[in-house]
């Protein structure tokens, strides 16, 4: 597992599922359709569960997508969370509507009377408030969209990173100043270095759980590299107690990104893990097919390996096949049509191409009993 060392932060519990301390990082993602569809958002939330998903959030707009929140969590299984935005009634709402935490933009609900409604309603229904800064999004701060790596500002001008942690420590010391330490905080720029630079100064101020995620980040393959380089910084210096994958993608994908990034960083294990080479000139059986339908297969068994580190290696030919097979629990490094079975080490039998998957599903399911 990972020599990751996490910040100690304050354990808070939203729903069913506590982050901070010692807890798992949780994956949380996001509903994309309009929260009063009710049925189309419970569709959609239980896909995200299906995935993996932890935590689920949605926008709650209007008086409708407010009500819904109730018939929503009555038939999800995961917390639900309310991002509010503009309107601080619709958080009165959605607290009443029965949610397990609402995210606070301190952009754009920051009238002290209004925030002090919402602490009031959030500590009586005994709910976090997540103080959730977007870099687009900063009260009375014009913020550029470029990047600002370290170097490149000109002097006295404050970075977006500066200005979002200004803004979230003047935001929580109003929290505070209520007797509200219920708290979770996010600091998201559209690009990575804002977005790490924002984290790692927070950390100086707080100990509360940190979300962690990048705003905007695109189409999936942006996304997932933007994500991953920000996230991943973070979370390899323990910071990060929850992580959101933004995707300009179906929802789905977001929960998928974000277990690879847990499972690489050896910080989360959801079933086996899958090394495979890229294949080359060199590879005579289709791997990539091979690999595929492994997945696929496996999809349906993880949950009931999700608490075992098991290693799979896939390897196209003998260059680097019989090293990585080895050093996995079980592995297969192919030649022609047939590939050599490796468990726990040692080569075992030969295995036709057409019937490996098989052997690998047949041989996984022991570790199942
Ligand atoms: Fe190519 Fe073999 Fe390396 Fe795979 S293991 S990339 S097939 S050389």
């Amino acid at each position: 597992m990972s020599g990751i060392k996490r910040r100690k932060t304050r354990i808070i519990k939203i729903g069913n599922v506590r982050i901070g301390g010692n807890y798992p990082v949780a994956i949380q993602s996001m509903a994309k359709t309009k929260t009063s569809c009710v049925e189309e958002t419970i569709k959609q939330i239980r896909e995200l569960e299906s995935a993996g998903c932890e935590i689920v959030r949605v926008a709650v707009k209007d008086k409708d997508d407010a009500k819904a929140i109730s018939r929503i969590k009555s038939n999800i299984n995961i917390p639900l969370v309310g991002d509010i935005h503009f309107d601080w009634r619709m958080a009165l709402e959605a607290i009443d509507s029965g949610v397990d935490k609402i995210r606070l933009n301190p952009g754009n609900i920051y009238k002290r009377a209004q925030v002090k409604e919402v602490i009031r309603a959030a500590k009586l229904a005994g709910i976090p408030i997540r103080v959730g800064l977007n870099s687009g999004s900063l009260q009375g701060h014009k913020v550029s969209a470029q990047a600002s790596p370290k170097g490149t500002r000109s002097q006295g001008h404050k970075s977006a990173a500066d200005k979002m942690v200004k803004s979230a420590v003047d935001y929580i010391k109003v929290l505070e100043g209520y007797g509200f330490y219920n708290i979770v905080v996010s600091l998201k720029a559209s690009n990575i270095f804002d977005t790490i630079e924002a984290y790692r100064k927070m950390t100086k101020f707080c100990d509360y759980p940190m979300h962690l995620g990048v705003t905007a980040t695109g189409l999936e393959f942006p996304g997932l590299v933007k994500s991953s380089i920000a996230i991943g910084s973070l979370l390899l210096e323990g910071i990060g107690d929850t992580i959101r994958i933004s995707l300009t993608d179906k929802p789905q994908n977001e929960v998928k990104v974000a277990k690879c990034l847990l499972t690489s960083l050896g910080l989360r294990t959801f079933g086996p893990e899958i090394i495979s080479c890229p294949t080359c000139g060199r590879c005579e059986v289709a791997l990539v097919k091979i690999v595929r339908d492994l997945e696929r297969q496996l999809s349906a068994i993880s949950y009931q390996l999700s608490s075992r580190p098991i290693k799979l290696a896939v390897m196209g030919c003998v260059v680097n096949g019989p090293g990585e097979a080895k050093q996995a629990d079980l592995g297969i490094a192919f030649g022609k049509k047939e590939g050599l079975f490796f468990k726990k080490g040692k080569a075992i039998k030969k295995v036709p191409a057409d019937k490996c998957v098989g052997v690998l599903i047949e041989e996984i399911g022991k570790f199942v009993t």
